[in-house]
């Protein structure tokens, strides 16, 4: 019986696999496709993403940014910028990402198998099944347990009955060959309760999306944000964004991290740190051996993103205020800021204070 069986190698599945597999334990990972396909992600992320990677940033790097130009107008309409005068984040290959991660998992020890996908998961009194397709057919691998890494749609969390995340957002990005390594990204408030975005890539192009509610004409909204800039952007594809974790996210044999487990910021509905930091709380709590030590986990991460989250829900509140409110907060708020991408509660930091005291 294996330790840990992780379904899914994205971003979370891998850190928690070399993490648990540095702490000696046997663990299993299974992927159902080639590791960081298909693309679904913009791979924007604060700089801290190269603490979870080694010697990497050559060749996953693609460009930095220093702030962000606010509309509440489509393109080419007045803007708000709010800047930095260090890097605040940094344009990634993800697929590129996802495949160093997993290199990383299997370094550490843990066999990650792609082509493999899981189709049923069950709990007993001391273990798990897990049931998986492979190009040999179909197997059942026991574990003491489950993690469930695989994604927002996360088959884990319905065949085991857990709660689902408050919101799934459709998101829909295309790409064009644009050289651009301009330091701004522009942020359009122009779609229901969330942005269009527009990222420079560098040499990698510019990348142009959106994300809507459930119900929304994501595609259609796509089409006319891209006429609104004159392009044609390609390479489209297009993903979910779980928003607002569920109330639980751990059973009796099983726990979910990353996507599965809606740990994403409500405001920009980027997941990949949120993800990787709840997984080292579950590789730092959980002890196969003791089932109890789930609920450490459930407190860990919590209480390290509760505020984060319950804040970034606020910050995104004000994408649907009526547009003469949103100007008139902007005004107020834009230049120079001292805030983290990743922690809202950094508004209401020492940092934050002297950039607004620096303006006047
Ligand atoms: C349009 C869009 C843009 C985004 N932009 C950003 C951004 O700029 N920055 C950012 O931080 N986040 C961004 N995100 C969010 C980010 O992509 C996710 O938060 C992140 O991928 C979550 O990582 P994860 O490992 O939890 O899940 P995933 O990356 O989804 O990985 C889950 C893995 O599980 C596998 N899997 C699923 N089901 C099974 C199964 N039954 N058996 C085996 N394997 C399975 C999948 O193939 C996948 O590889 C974006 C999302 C979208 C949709």
């Amino acid at each position: 019986m294996h330790d840990v069986v992780v379904v899914g190698a994205g971003p979370a599945g891998s850190r928690y696999a070399r993490r648990a597999a540095q702490r000696g334990l046997d663990v299993l990972v299974f992927e159902q496709g080639t590791v960081g396909e298909p693309l679904a992600c913009s791979g924007h992320v604060s700089t801290d993403i190269w603490e979870y990677t080694e010697d990497a940033r050559d060749e996953l790097f693609q460009n930095e940014i220093t702030g962000a130009r606010f509309h509440t107008g489509g393109p080419g309409s007045a803007d708000h910028p709010f800047y930095r005068d260090e890097v605040i984040s940094n344009v990634i290959d993800r697929v590129g990402l996802d495949r160093h991660l997993a290199d990383l998992a299997r370094e550490a020890g843990a066999d990650v198998r792609e082509e493999h996908t899981v189709v049923g998961v069950s709990e007993e009194r001391d273990g798990a099944s897990v049931e998986v397709r492979g190009p040999d057919g179909v197997e059942t691998h026991r574990a003491k347990l489950v993690a469930g890494c695989d994604g927002p749609k996360s088959r884990v969390r319905r065949e085991l009955g857990m709660p689902e995340p408050g919101e799934l957002l459709h998101g829909v990005l295309g790409f064009t060959d644009e050289v651009d390594d301009g330091d701004f990204v522009d942020v359009h408030l122009t779609v229901p309760r969330f942005f269009a975005w527009r990222i420079p890539r560098g040499e990698a192009g510019v990348e142009y999306g959106l994300a809507v509610p459930p119900g929304d004409d994501a595609r259609g909204r796509f089409e006319a944000f891209c006429e609104g800039y004159g392009v044609e952007p390609d390479h489209r594809c297009s993903g979910l964004i779980p928003v607002g974790p569920p109330r639980r996210v751990s059973g009796r044999r099983s726990f979910l991290i990353g996507d599965a487990a809606a740990q994403t910021k409500p405001f920009t509905g980027g997941g990949i740190l949120y993800g990787m930091t709840a997984a080292d709380h579950a590789a730092r709590e959980i002890d196969p051996d003791d089932p109890g030590t789930l609920g450490d986990y459930e407190r860990a991460w919590r209480a390290d993103l509760r505020s984060e989250i319950r804040l970034g829900h606020a910050v995104r509140a004000g994408y649907s205020m009526p547009e003469p409110v949103q100007k008139l907060g902007m005004r107020a708020l834009e230049g120079k800021i001292g805030v983290h991408m990743d922690r809202p509660t950094t508004l209401f930091s020492r940092e934050q204070l002297r950039a607004l005291l620096s303006r006047s």
